[in-house]
């Protein structure tokens, strides 16, 4: 099929759009001790040696690239993110933006920094290098690797209050650059919400990515819109079992196919501390690889469909046009 012409930003610099191979939407391969992590112990990632292992596990299951969704001020480290994409070959798309209000201290710079400053953080973040500090006060060590992605979240209540602010943020950064947006939902909901305020600042749905739509069951409908729309639509709780089974997933995958929006599918594991092998935890970074693409190709599933999901359609949501970012 035919890919959107750009270039997708990893922390290694420019990779033409086609060249990504398999991309999974949403991980996380490192986290540092801090606020995160005291709220959710599963969220601490901080050991190079295991994560570099388990991205080379992901690359000889047939991985690629991927996308670290932890933004600028949350435990984000940049550096390793670099270190361990030249050790591993695998591309990493990093995030600049903001995460839920549990990732922060109340005394954070997140809370009171205005629109202009955080939407020229995530400029600086996305032209010229991500920031290697940030967690305790407003970042001023400045890297050279480029963050390829603009992460946002809104707490239970959706966009409003300070997360409007930050919204606002990313908004303008995104115009300004046609940089990808990740956007966190809550259980799944609320994704037109999130559509309709990006749209109305100008920044069309074809660069929204809407992360955790098949958290909860019957969530079609709401699919279905985004697709419409042109939105990107991304699966991320394939192997975890506390939501539902691989089966229930592949499910809704087919049911998606047969509404006729498998174009607009992105596929990812969300990835914590209790999800990677490396760390001793239940599944690893190439379980769409070993499991969840063998269970589809024993139901009918074909070549081309996984491919169309892992490969064509991450090449077309994460592109960029040369021009736009400079
Ligand atoms: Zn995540």
């Amino acid at each position: 099929m035919k890919k959107r012409e750009g270039f997708v930003r990893t922390v290694l610099g420019e990779c033409p759009a086609g060249d990504l191979g398999a991309c999974q939407a949403h991980e996380h391969l490192f986290l540092r001790a801090g606020t995160p992590s005291q709220s959710n112990g599963d969220l601490l990632l901080d050991d190079y040696g295991k994560t570099l292992q388990e991205l080379q596990s992901y690359r000889s299951a047939g991985g690629c690239s991927l996308v670290d969704a932890q933004p600028v001020g949350c435990g984000r480290m940049a550096q390793w993110l670099e270190r361990v994409s030249r050790e591993s070959g695998i591309a990493v798309i990093a995030a600049t933006g903001f995460h839920r209000p549990f990732m922060y201290a109340a005394s954070h710079w997140i809370h009171t920094a205005s629109a202009e400053k955080l939407s020229e953080l995530f400029l600086w973040e996305l032209r010229e290098g991500m920031f290697l500090d940030g967690d305790d006060n407003w970042p001023e060590q400045q890297g050279l690797a480029r963050a390829g992605i603009i992460k946002t979240a809104a707490g239970p209540e959706g966009i409003s209050g300070r997360w409007e602010t930050l919204f606002e943020a990313a908004a303008e950064a995104a115009r300004k650059t046609g940089a990808p947006v990740l956007c966190h939902t809550e259980g799944g909901k609320g994704g037109l919400d999130i559509l309709r305020f990006f749209m109305d600042r100008g920044v069309p749905p074809s660069q929204l990515i809407l992360c955790h739509l098949d958290r909860i069951p019957d969530n079609d409908a709401h699919m279905a819109e985004i697709a419409d729309a042109g939105a990107w639509m991304e699966l991320d709780t394939i192997g975890r079992f506390k939501y539902h089974s691989d089966e229930a997933e592949m499910d809704m995958v087919r049911q998606l196919h047969e509404l006729g929006h498998a174009g607009r599918i992105l596929l990812g594991l969300d990835t914590t501390r209790a999800r990677m092998r490396s760390y001793g935890g239940g599944i690893g970074l190439d379980y769409i690889h070993k499991q969840f693409f063998p269970l589809l190709r024993q139901n009918g599933f074909l070549e081309s469909q996984l491919h169309r999901m892992l490969v064509d359609n991450p090449a077309r949501a994460l592109a960029q046009t040369a021009g736009q970012t400079s």
